[in-house]
């Protein structure tokens, strides 16, 4: 058996172009658009290129996009002060500040200090808290479980009683998905079970999934003899293993893994997402969606 694959490079077109029409539409109707703002704090190559590709996302959407970038030396008190501002700014719907922030910077503090109206990350403790409750008060979710759920709806895989099994805690992807996945809802009302570092027989467990999602950032972690036939099965694993030429731009680019035996396991389970090109997409899409909530919420459209 050879899997379905569920790319998160096509899902992404879908619900970008699904956007851009809904924001288009509401300028038309109310003469706004949804405002994102990405807060850069000093030059990691890697932070760069991340908000250059969240702020050419919202660009492309029809946003209204600011890339605030700070010196690196930028003090606590001015951080906070720059998000406040951004607290009170009518026409911004979405704050992101792009981590990790200098050592002399308290992350928390930072991330507290966005209004949680306007915290499209999903990391405030309020937006934690309201999906911990679930139904209507969530607002945003954290994009990278966001996304999971809406491979796994999109891709037509039923999530109602199956069994999902999350590998790993984390706070950004394994505890919130598993926690969105046992919801009553559409591509929930699941039953869960969350493995860790801390679980005996990691194989008994994973062989149990209708649904597998593993977030271990541990290569290869799951072998092929873990998957229950037919499975779907949602690599959020995004590995360096070395390096390559690319083809198209002849640079040297990191070669990528994800979490599973992907060629092996492909040949067992139902449905696959592959690395990249899988979950990784969807990270960014999900910003994008949230902001356009965010947006909503304020006219009462949503
Ligand atoms: P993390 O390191 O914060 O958490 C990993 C979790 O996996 C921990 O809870 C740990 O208990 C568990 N774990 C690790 N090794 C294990 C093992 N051998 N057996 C059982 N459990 C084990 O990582 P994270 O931030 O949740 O990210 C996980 C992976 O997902 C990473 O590879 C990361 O790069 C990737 N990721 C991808 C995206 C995206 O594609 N957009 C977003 C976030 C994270």
């Amino acid at each position: 058996m050879s899997a379905t694959l569920i790319k998160g490079t096509e899902i992404r077109e879908q619900i970008l172009e699904e956007i851009t029409a809904e924001v288009a539409d509401i300028k038309e109707k109310h003469g706004v658009v949804p405002g994102l703002v990405t807060i850069l704090v000093g030059e990691s190559p890697a932070s760069i290129s991340y908000v250059t590709l969240k702020i050419q996302t919202a660009h492309r959407v029809g946003f209204k996009e600011i890339q605030d970038s700070q010196s690196v030396d930028i003090s606590e008190d001015a951080l906070l002060a720059l998000i406040d501002k951004y607290n009170n700014d009518d026409s911004i719907h979405g704050i992101l500040v792009q981590l990790p922030l200098p050592k002399h910077i308290d992350e928390k503090k930072v991330l507290n200090a966005i209004n949680p109206d306007k915290d499209v990350d999903g990391f405030h403790p309020v937006n934690v808290g309201r999906l911990m409750i679930g139904g209507n008060e969530v607002k945003f979710p954290p994009c990278t479980p966001a996304g999971i759920q809406e491979m796994i709806v999109r891709a037509g895989v039923e999530t109602k009683g199956a069994e999902v099994v999350v590998v790993g805690r984390s706070n950004i992807v394994g505890k919130p998905i598993a926690n969105m996945m046992l919801q009553k809802g559409v591509g929930a009302n699941a039953t869960v079970t969350i493995v860790h570092t801390g679980t005996k027989d990691l194989a008994a467990h994973c062989k149990r999934a209708d649904i597998l999602i593993v977030a271990a950032g541990v290569p290869d972690l799951v072998k092929p003899e873990w998957i229950k036939p037919g499975a779907c099965v949602i690599d959020v694993g995004v590995n360096r293993v070395g390096e390559k030429i690319s083809e198209k731009t002849g640079k040297k680019i990191a070669i990528l893994k994800g979490d599973v035996d992907f060629d092996a396991a492909k040949e067992i389970a139902g449905y696959i997402t592959p690395v990249p090109g899988g979950v990784g997409p969807m990270t960014i899409t999900m910003l994008m969606l949230n902001t356009l909530k965010s947006l909503k919420f304020k006219l009462g459209l949503a």
